[in-house]
This record gives structure tokens, C-alpha cells and sequence, in this order.
């Protein structure tokens, strides 16, 4: 039965900081309060589930197993504080370089109906959180409550998605600010995803 629910986690702009492409771990600064958001959405009894566009695979600035080597440093940092992710699943396509589109980019929920089979994860009872426009449709189309954060690219996607008249269920200052508020609205009692 699918009964557990997910915060699927963008990447760069949103753990860590968005320094473009970054191929190897030393090129990635976590934002020391993405620790203590996870840590508390997995006590909360949330899978934190990453979901991330690198492209830099498409753009050939670095190739999957380097992805995968960088990824494996991130789950290690990120267990050793406590936090452990349950999971990350990538899109390493550039349509826009390769003119190819593929089926796994966000907003399209291929990574999200990964996830819920390896996992078991109710997606509508579920969260989304990240830094872009792309992030709250995608949490839109998966059926999840879709959360902005203001590090990264979420002023400039704030507007953006205002003027297309989207609005995300919440949108919060960071990372840590939106896992406070999935908490709270997830707890029973709360008020549910949507
Ligand atoms: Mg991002
Ligand atoms: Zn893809």
C-alpha cells in the first residue's frame, strides 16, 4: 500500500547553493540549515526524496558516473549530520543543448512515479519543495502541495509564476522555514497536503 508520504527536495538553489553546474562535491556548499530540515521532515515520518535537473550530463561538463560519485558524497554528508535522504533521482538531459526532449524532465512527473514505486510513496499526500517555477508545476502535476523557497531562484520564480497565475501552497524564506510549515500543515489534525 502506498502510505508513506514524501517532501521531494530540489537540489541547487534549495539544499545547496546554485553555482551553475557543479561536477564534483567539493563545488557544492549545502545550506547548513538543509541538515536540521531534514532531519526534522524524516522525525515528522516524511521520506526526503531529491529530485534534480543536472544537465550538465547533457551538456557534457561531466558524465553520469561522476553524477552518481557526486551524489553518493552528498547522501554521506547528509547522513553523517543526522539527515538521511531516502533517495535521489536525476534528470541528466539538455533538450535545449540536444534538441531531444526526454520524459523526465521537470515539470513532467516521470522522477516523482520513479520514486513512489521504488518507495511506496502516496504522491498526494505528499510535498514539493524548490527554488524555481518548474518545481512548484512539477509539485502541481504529481498532485503534491508545491512549497517555493526564496534561496536560489525563488525571488525571480515568485514573479514568474505570478504573472502566469500559478500560486504554490506556501512559499518560504528557505529550506528549514519550509519544512516548518510541511510539519505543521502535515501533522494529523493538519490541514493536508492541498
Ligand atoms: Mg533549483
Ligand atoms: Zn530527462
Amino acid at each position: 500500500m502506498k502510505t508513506r508520504r514524501a517532501v521531494f527536495l530540489d537540489r541547487d538553489g534549495t539544499l545547496n547553493e546554485d553555482t551553475g553546474y557543479p561536477a564534483d562535491f567539493s563545488q557544492i556548499h549545502i545550506y547548513p540549515k538543509a541538515f536540521t530540515a531534514v532531519r526534522l521532515l524524516k522525525a515528522a515520518g516524511f521520506a526526503a526524496v531529491v529530485v534534480t535537473h543536472q544537465s550538465g550530463v547533457g551538456r557534457g561538463y561531466f558524465d553520469e558516473a561522476e553524477l552518481e560519485r557526486l551524489h553518493r558524497r552528498f547522501e554521506a554528508e547528509f547522513a553523517r549530520r543526522g539527515a538521511p535522504l531516502d533517495a535521489i533521482y536525476s534528470c541528466p538531459h539538455a533538450a535545449d543543448v540536444t534538441g531531444e526532449a526526454c520524459d523526465c524532465a521537470k515539470p513532467l512527473p516521470d522522477l516523482a512515479l520513479r520514486a513512489a514505486r521504488d518507495l511506496g510513496l502516496d504522491l498526494r499526500a505528499s510535498f514539493m519543495v524548490g527554488d524555481k517555477a518548474v518545481d512548484v508545476l512539477f509539485g502541481r502535476a504529481i498532485g503534491a502541495a508545491p512549497v517555493l523557497v526564496l534561496t536560489g531562484y525563488g525571488r525571480a520564480a515568485s514573479a514568474e509564476l505570478a504573472a502566469q497565475g500559478v500560486r504554490p501552497a506556501h512559499t518560504a524564506a528557505g529550506i528549514l522555514e519550509a519544512a516548518a510549515w510541511i510539519i505543521e500543515r502535515g501533522r494529523p489534525g493538519g490541514h493536508g497536503p492541498v
